[in-house]
């Protein structure tokens, strides 16, 4: 495995994000599987990190070697990505155009001004409200973003959504997973799942590729949020194959490596189901940790079924993923309204 070649530049906190025991949480659900969170969602002070924050070490390199001086990314209005690049630009005295598109069927009062896009507000971004709806793709709005940073005089840095689309988008992910390979020496056990929410696919692509190395590519269990999980499944084996060659990780990555369950990610992207509303707060109430209605609920909810289902053989010790997304829970507070 080569990651070391490609240069980092530090975004989030020294050191490795902390796994915590999710005790509480796993004895409420019968206790004969182990939970535990690795907490993404704490991995910076800029603006709250997540996801998104370790997979622009990667990318930013890029983006400061080649003299740019606007980051220009996209998202739905309630975007984590967007919030995090307006960040990170911030943080490196870079402009910020984000194009927010309508990808979420839901209206809540002050939908687009609370949370992430306040946030992206506030970090000083352009943010371009966009009727287009739900698509993981490349966008003509985006396009026209770059075009206008040009006519500008700028000089524009493409962040596709979720980073994913970038070449370099699935490396972040290779390195959570040697960060976990060096914390299960230091804990004495290893994890025998690792849960994630899948989406725009370079967080699920960078995890299978990086426990590929120790041959756990398929106890990376993915769930899927996106409610069209053809694409995403489509979208994870492609960046993780491409992910795999750029780390020369030793062996090609096939379909049977892409474990994605498609239960859990209905009934839209963005749009929780009762499932996820449970899982929010059942983990909310057992343990006070916080999880949204559009990833991490959903992700949540994959592991709290599948234990209750006994998919896990007893024993097993679960590393659930927690790649952050709180900041979107004022955007929905019509549904929790009664807690
Ligand atoms: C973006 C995001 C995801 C999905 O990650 P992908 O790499 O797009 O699949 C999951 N959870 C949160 C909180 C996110 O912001």
């Amino acid at each position: 495995m080569r990651l070391d070649k490609y240069p980092k530049y530090d975004l989030t906190f020294p050191g490795p994000t902390p796994i915590q025991h999710l005790k509480r949480l796993s004895d409420a659900l019968g206790g004969n599987v182990q939970l535990y969170a690795k907490r993404e969602d704490c991995n910076s002070g800029l603006a709250f990190g997540g996801n998104k924050t370790r997979k622009l070490e990667y990318i930013i390199p890029d983006a400061l070697e080649g003299g740019y001086d606007t980051l220009v990314s996209i998202g739905g209005v309630q975007s984590n990505q967007t919030r995090q690049v307006a960040a990170v630009a911030a943080h490196l005295g870079l402009k910020c155009v984000l194009v927010q598109e309508n990808w979420v069927n839901y209206h809540d009062a002050v939908y687009d001004r609370v949370g992430n896009i306040e946030l992206s507000r506030i970090l000083g971004a352009e943010c371009r409200l966009d009727k287009a709806g739900f698509d993981i793709g490349i966008r003509p709005s985006w396009e026209q973003a770059m075009e206008d940073v040009k006519k500008g005089g700028g000089k524009p840095f493409p962040i596709p959504a979720g980073c994913s689309e970038h070449p370099k988008g699935g490396l972040g992910f290779v390195a959570f997973a040697e960060e976990v390979r060096k914390q299960e020496e230091e804990l004495g056990f290893k994890f025998d799942y690792i849960v994630v929410c899948a989406v725009t696919g370079s967080t699920m692509a960078g995890m299978v590729v990086g426990f590929a190395a120790d041959g756990r590519a398929n106890r990376v269990i993915g769930i899927d949020a996106s409610a069209k999980p053809e694409k995403t499944r489509a979208q994870v084996l492609r960046i993780a194959k491409n992910t795999a060659e750029l780390v020369e990780v030793g062996r090609e990555i096939t379909e049977e490596d892409i474990v994605l369950d498609t239960r859990f990610g209905g009934p839209e992207y963005g749009l929780p189901n009762d499932g996820t509303m449970e899982a929010i707060r059942l983990c909310a109430r057992t343990e006070g940790v916080l999880t949204d209605p559009v990833y991490e609920g959903k992700s949540m909810d994959g592991m709290i079924q599948m234990v209750r289902n006994g998919e896990f053989p007893e024993g097993s010790k679960v590393l659930y993923a927690h790649l952050g997304g709180v900041p979107a829970l004022s955007a929905y507070s019509y549904l929790f309204r009664e807690g």
